[in-house]
């Protein structure tokens, strides 16, 4: 494509991409097809020949759409949200254009020095402990996802734990990690990577609002101890996947102190919340904390993917990751005055990612942000009243934010039928889980153009579904 072309056919995307937006309501929510529907109706060899855009949009339509689940849809409350919006979508556009690899300082000093700046905005913005800024022995770097920020902060547990000894001998020390029984699979998977092994992995039990028990903690820790082993990371989570659930991270944070374990906190989802001073009581704490990430590519209107990862000491960081091949040598590298954030993290190459968020933070501001959130907790609390109202379902937990956790009265294989027949019909998608082994729906609103009505309507739906399915059954 010549610059002249390039600008015609990006035209007619970004109206394709606005088309969508203006009809996908009339989507079914959740993609429909079969598996391996899609793969065969696409050619099993590649093009020899160039083919025209023209084709490519015409197949975009007809071959591809039909196996997409509209996550952007106003009805998609599934697992949690990964939303986005037009400045991010831009923002990512720019990005891509711009095709920056921002390795180090030297690649793109732009990309560095934005990112540093935005994610100083943010812990301002989120009233987060001084030392995650850039100004202070912190900083903030952006990582690919959440799963990614928990396996940096393992490893740079690890290594502060062995006084960075197994980065040259390999894990020697009996080194043994702690979660709760509701902490994400990323952290089992990030020890399991980080050479922990996944017999040195604790689950500590939770309460009844499935929140860690930190006297478990405790116990726990000391009877490794005594058990010869060293106890070196503890993650606490700020909203559970299940559940929303809310670790107590003061609790937590001062046993971490006392026997000197690295702190991880994971937000990923409800972290988006501390935008908002009402919800901020909710990281209480923090201040303890070695690390901390939230997902903005979940409920901060950026698309994926786009993770928050902030550390109390950078250094840790860099000593465990930083190696210097003498192709990456640069003058700003050695006068040690730019941060090269290859050496934040796992990979070396890097989008230019901060520019979503940019775009994101100064279109919307943080009132407009914060109006968003207030909006999507309240169409949740408002979900939740009408559960509580009726007869034939039930409140499992109390939502703390935008997360309804509930039931039908009746068993689980009901339940499940029930969420799948909604599901079916293509007007409203949401998933499940379990807690204390029962099934549970969890209705998690925080897409972007969710309104009441959309929330109402599929409300009205579940009730109406329930009762054909009731009535079918006694038939
Ligand atoms: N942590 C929590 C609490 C989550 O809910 C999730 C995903 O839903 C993750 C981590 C993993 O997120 P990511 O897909 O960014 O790795």
């Amino acid at each position: 494509l010549t610059p002249e072309q390039f600008r015609e056919e990006g035209k007619k995307i970004i109206d394709w991409i606005a088309d969508y937006y203006e009809n996908i309501e009339k989507y079914p929510v959740l993609s429909q097809v079969e598996p391996g529907e899609i793969k065969a109706s696409l050619p099993e060899q590649p093009p020899q020949k160039g083919e025209p855009f023209s084709q490519i949009m015409h197949d975009l339509d007809e071959k591809i759409m039909s196996g997409i689940t509209h996550w952007q849809s106003p009805n998609f409350y599934g697992y949690f949200p990964s939303n986005t919006s037009f400045p991010s979508i831009l923002g990512d556009l720019v990005s891509s254009g711009l095709g920056v690899q921002g390795m180090i300082w030297a690649t793109s000093p732009a990309a560095t020095e934005l990112e540093t700046r935005v994610l100083d905005w943010l812990a301002e913005m989120m009233d987060m402990p001084e030392k995650f800024k850039s100004t202070s022995t912190g900083g903030g770097v952006i990582q690919d996802t959440a799963s990614t920020s928990a396996l940096t902060a393992v490893i740079a547990a690890r290594e502060r734990a062995t006084k960075y000894e197994s980065n040259k001998t390999g894990v020697r020390q009996k080194l043994v990690a702690y979660v709760s029984s509701q902490t994400h699979s990323s952290l089992e998977k990030a020890i399991k990577m980080a050479g922990i092994g996944s017999e040195n992995l604790r689950m500590i039990d939770v309460d009844d609002q499935f929140a860690m028990r930190p006297e478990m903690l405790q116990k726990q820790i000391q009877e490794d101890k005594k058990n010869g082993l060293l106890p070196f990371f503890v993650c606490a989570t700020i909203g559970t996947t299940s559940s929303t659930a809310m670790d107590p991270v003061r609790e937590i944070g001062e046993i971490c102190r006392a026997e000197n374990c690295w702190l991880h906190v994971d937000a990923a989802m409800a972290g988006t919340a501390m935008a908002c001073p009402e919800f901020r009581h909710l990281k209480d704490g923090v201040e303890l904390a070695d690390s901390y990430c939230f997902n903005p590519h979940k409920w901060m209107f950026t698309n994926l993917d786009c993770d928050v990862f902030w550390v109390a000491n950078r250094n840790e960081l860099i000593n465990t990751f930083s190696i210097l091949p003498e192709y990456l040598k640069n003058k700003a590298t050695e006068t040690g005055a730019v941060f090269d954030y290859r050496d934040w993290h796992v990979q070396l190459g890097r989008r230019f990612r901060s520019l979503k968020l940019w775009f994101v933070i100064r279109h919307y501001g943080a009132e407009g942000l914060q109006f968003h959130i207030r909006k999507h907790v309240e169409m949740a609390q408002n979900f939740a009243s009408w559960v509580r109202e009726s007869d034939d379902f039930e409140i499992v937990v109390e939502p703390q934010i935008n997360l309804v956790c509930f039931r039908h009265k009746s068993d689980d294989d009901f339940n499940m039928k029930l969420m799948n027949t909604v599901n079916e019909t293509g007007k409203a998608f949401f998933t499940h889980t379990k807690l204390n082994n029962r099934v549970v729906l969890r209705m998690s609103i925080g897409q972007t153009h969710t309104e009441e009505r959309h929330v109402k309507e599929t409300w009205q739906l579940i009730k109406a579904t329930a009762e054909h399915l009731l009535k079918n059954r006694k038939a």
